[in-house]
């Protein structure tokens, strides 16, 4: 996980959504899928112009990458769990997001290796970042993805983990709902980590890509979100990110697939 973030963070750097670089990172996520055995797809991400963080941004596109399971029919009851692989324009985003995008990358490794007996849909969020303020002008890509799901689709999914900012050293994993809607999955998310004696911290928040399926009626909930200096900046770099933490994460949402 750490050689994915240094990867990210470290040679591709700043990965705003439109850029080069994003699409480039794009490659490496969907290639890695593609080896450990995973049909990909990517669908486009149209976003306006505007700021990001700070620096002016021009419209343009950008791309989610999805991952399916052998044999995954988006109709029966499947589960979701993503990450956004964009960054503001001038962060690299070791913890922001790169730390999402490694232990989901791991997580799909395990499940190549071990199948659950839930079909997983693994996604790498475009254009999660923040393009101006409101609801509408940010988390562009999971807005767009579960625009196009049917109603069967979206009721097939069981619930849908977004994994945000999860490599920070801390004591507590925050897990956290988006809603009412969400706490049933936050309570197994809560129990997995206790049956993995991981230490956790409830909490609330609408701060990523989960808040897109949870407005659609979808259980959801986010793995992450812990405080640090270099947030949003150019220090975001590998170094603020805590090799034993990423395995917190994969290791709780690895328990909520039922394994261990
Ligand atoms: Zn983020």
């Amino acid at each position: 996980m750490m050689a994915d973030v240094e990867r990210l963070a470290g040679d591709i750097g700043p990965r705003e959504a439109t850029s080069k670089a994003f699409y480039e990172a794009a490659d490496l996520v969907e290639r890695r899928f593609r080896e450990l055995g995973f049909r990909t797809r990517r669908t486009e991400v149209k976003v306006p112009a505007g700021d990001s963080w700070g620096t002016p941004v021009r419209a343009g596109t950008s791309a989610n990458v999805i991952a399916d399971s052998p044999g995954l029919d988006p109709a029966r009851d499947h589960v979701v769990i993503g990450a956004h692989l964009d960054t503001v324009a001038r962060a690299p985003g070791a913890e922001d997001n790169a730390s999402g995008i490694a232990v989901l990358l791991e997580l799909a490794r395990l499940a190549g290796l071990e199948p659950p007996d839930v079909p997983v849909r693994f996604v790498a969020f475009g254009a999660e970042e923040p393009r101006g303020d409101g609801d509408a002008l940010h988390h562009f890509g999971s807005q767009q993805l579960v625009a196009d799901l049917s109603a069967a689709e979206r009721r097939a999914i069981r619930g849908m983990v977004s994994l945000d900012r999860v490599g920070v050293p801390a004591e507590r994993v925050p897990v956290c709902r988006a809603g009412d809607r969400g706490a049933d999955l936050q309570d197994q998310l809560l129990a997995a980590a206790r049956s993995a004696k991981i230490r956790t911290r409830a909490c609330e928040d609408r701060a990523s890509d989960h808040w897109s399926y949870q407005k659609a009626g979808i259980p959801a909930a986010r793995l992450g979100k812990i405080a640090y200096a270099g947030y949003h900046s150019p220090d975001d770099v590998p170094s603020v990110v805590d090799q034993d933490q990423l395995a917190r994460a994969a290791r709780i949402v690895w328990a909520w697939l039922g394994r261990s």
